[in-house]
């Protein structure tokens, strides 16, 4: 029997400047104004539906960033409460979990008028109880989880970020208390596509020829497995601010970390920034177009697993 091809095309929505490595309301005003119309466009160009990722922080401040996704038939999902350190889903308590999960819930709710049932975490940081919390608070669909992801310094809580390695490739329902293993709890998992290299627009530009390479080796796990191809892009990825000067902010307070994470981290996460990133982006999605794939929504790809008895 064939296997389905489809693709996850998500999208995180945020204030993250990735030209000042910082948070930024104006960042977020430029992600709504000129990042997102880019990437509805191509997702119109090609009939794709898209989940779409949003911290409260940034649809509290431009709710219209969330309502303008809705007449095309996009998923609306939550990405927690902000994008600050101290919220990452890693290293806050369980009761603090869920009540962001709660409020970020809410707010995506109050505005879109949509249930809001699927969750991607701040830079997908999670702790393995971060199941349950995300179970208690009515979500169904995570997609934190990088099988095979290794970060090593590139990102915070790179050694959390070790349990990628060992977690499965097709899509699962978790264990109660384990995020990162195979169980039969209401909770159903999307791992994010990587083969070490995350499948992720950063990724995507700063070597687009390596994830062409990954596109393909990706693909040829989907014909043998039916593994969806999850890919994650960032509508602050399509955006230009570099009529400011620019400084790096230090984020690491050992030297090396420093200069690993930090320095080298802001000059290449700059390569193809803004405009150039879009034809970019195209070429991966003619692909999947070019292979027959389908690109639902997480939500009604996930309601077609349960239906057809795969999860
Ligand atoms: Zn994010």
């Amino acid at each position: 029997m064939d296997k389905d091809k489809t693709v996850l095309l998500s999208n995180d929505v945020e204030t993250t400047s990735i030209w000042f490595n910082d948070l930024r309301d104006d960042t977020g005003e430029k992600v709504w104004k000129e990042g997102m119309p880019l990437l509805l466009d191509l997702y119109r160009k090609y009939d794709i539906k898209s989940t779409f990722f949003y911290t409260a922080y940034i649809a509290k401040l431009y709710p219209e960033v969330v309502r303008m996704v809705i007449a095309d038939g996009h998923e609306i999902g939550s990405h927690g409460k902000s994008h600050i350190k101290e919220n990452g889903f890693d290293v806050m308590p369980f009761e603090k979990q869920k009540r962001h999960l709660d409020y970020s819930k809410k707010v995506l709710e109050d505005i879109s008028g949509q249930e809001v049932i699927s969750f991607r975490s701040p830079a997908i940081r999670v702790s393995p109880i971060t199941a349950r919390a995300l179970i208690e608070t009515g979500f169904r669909i995570d997609s934190s989880v990088a099988s095979q992801r290794f970060d090593f310094f590139m990102s915070f809580g790179g050694m959390q970020k070790l349990s990628f390695l060992k977690t499965p490739r097709l899509p699962y329902r978790t264990k109660k208390n384990d995020i990162f293993s195979k169980g039969n709890s209401e909770l159903v998992e999307l791992p994010m596509s990587a083969t070490l290299l995350p499948f992720i627009g950063s990724t995507m530009r700063i070597m687009p020829e390596i994830t062409k390479i990954q596109q393909r080796v990706l693909h040829y796990e989907t014909l043998i497995s039916g593994k969806p191809a999850v890919f994650v892009i960032h509508p602050n990825e399509l955006i230009d601010e570099t009529n400011a000067p620019r400084t790096i902010k230090r984020r690491s307070s050992n030297q090396l970390a420093y200069l690993l994470s930090d320095v080298i981290r802001a000059k290449l996460k700059a390569r193809n920034l803004g405009a150039p990133a879009v034809p970019i982006y195209e070429e991966i999605i003619k692909f999947y177009v070019k292979h027959g794939y389908s690109a639902p929504t997480m939500r009604s790809y996930v309601d077609k697993l349960i239906l057809d008895g795969r999860v």
